[in-house]
């Protein structure tokens, strides 16, 4: 198959909503990371997206609307705290988990009675949403296990013979994909299975809101896991990566220095001094690490390192998000100065 690749425009669009609509799967741009999208509502074409990806078939896809009349179509109860945190977060990276409707397919649910709903930000994506008429499933647009995409050229790099058609829309804002959160206490509070950029302090202004265990912590071998995505290994490029937590910079810089390992490289937020090894700076604010951390981790392959020491970022605000994929990027493997 040839993977076109091609800027948004009316015309890609149409040619887009047409594909899917015949049950293709298309790679799509969003705020987040980049998506494969494909009719949520057909259980065939959401089998593609698993194939296309080699992902596990227990890991369910979140399904992309541009409407809340998308959101009732597709699922059984509405708690009205979901409707506040839809006004206020919608469009952007924020997944509700809601009851499913028979409608969505198993496929798509990875089996679960349950499902994961956003609105994505992106104009053009969800112009397409419209023109299908239908929710879009859309999990990463990355060979499962690898460094999630946040540019059409990574897309490109793990589907290029897989799927028809990416739609370029340029660099991903966010960089790291959507909060995920489940409704705890009767649909008054929430649980965040995975953070990202709409914090626990953004969600707390509205509600309870507890983080699951999972996040942080490496999940027991067959542990039943809420939210299946957040397993043990994953966003990991070839290159073996070792967390490294200080605050202090010559610290860091001292440890860097003595490494002996060849084809090492130090992943730094960009400000420290001193340092004689080979470094990619991944950035100094939280958003900036969010935005540039899978493109850094892909980095390493393409500079064939066999090990990246990379800076702990710290664990507030979208911090949390970069250290959760961070954590399953290196296995678990953090080195505590
Ligand atoms: P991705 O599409 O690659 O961003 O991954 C989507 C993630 O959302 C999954 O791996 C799960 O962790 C989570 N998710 C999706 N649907 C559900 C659901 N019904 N229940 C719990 N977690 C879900
Ligand atoms: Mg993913």
């Amino acid at each position: 198959m040839v993977t076109e690749v091609l800027k948004p425009s009316m015309e890609t669009l149409k040619k887009a909503a047409e594909l899917i609509k015949n049950g293709e799967v298309v790679g799509i741009p969003t705020e987040t990371v980049y998506g494969l999208a494909a009719n949520a509502y057909d259980s065939n074409a959401c089998a593609k997206i698993f194939e296309a990806k080699g992902r596990p078939q227990d890991n369910p896809l979140i399904i992309h609307i541009s409407s809340l009349t998308m959101l009732k179509n597709s699922v059984r109860e509405i708690p009205p705290l979901a409707l506040i945190l839809a006004d206020n977060f919608w469009s952007g990276p924020l997944t509700m988990i809601f009851p499913k409707k028979d409608i969505v397919p198993d496929t798509t649910s990875g089996g679960l009675d349950t499902v994961a709903v956003r609105m994505p930000d992106n104009e053009d994506t969800l112009n397409l949403i419209e023109m299908c008429g239908f929710p879009l499933a859309a999990p990463s647009a990355n060979l499962s296990g690898s460094p999630s995409p946040t540019s059409a050229t990574h897309v490109f790099q793990d589907m290029n013979g897989r799927i028809p058609l990416i739609i370029d829309g340029g660099e991903c804002e966010k960089g790291v994909e959507s909060t995920v959160i489940c409704f705890t206490d009767n649909g008054k509070g929430v649980k965040i299975l995975r953070p990202g950029a709409v914090t626990e302090e953004m969600l707390s202004r509205f509600c309870e809101v507890e983080t699951d265990k999972n996040v942080f912590a490496k999940p027991m071998e067959n542990e039943k896991v809420i939210s299946p995505g957040v397993k043990y290994k994953h966003y990991s490029p070839k290159a073996k990566i070792v967390i490294v937590e200080t605050d202090n910079d010559k610290a860091f810089a001292d440890f860097l220095n003595s490494r002996e390992e060849e084809n090492l490289y130090g992943v730094i937020f960009g400000n420290e001094k001193d340092i004689k090894v080979k470094t990619m700076s991944y950035g100094i604010t939280a958003e900036e690490q969010a935005h540039n951390l899978f493109a850094v981790l892909r980095r390493t392959d393409e500079l064939g390192a066999d090990i990246a020491y990379v800076r702990c970022p710290e664990k507030k605000g979208v911090g949390t998000a970069v250290y959760n994929r961070l954590l399953r990027a290196a296995a678990f493997n953090v080195i505590k100065l």
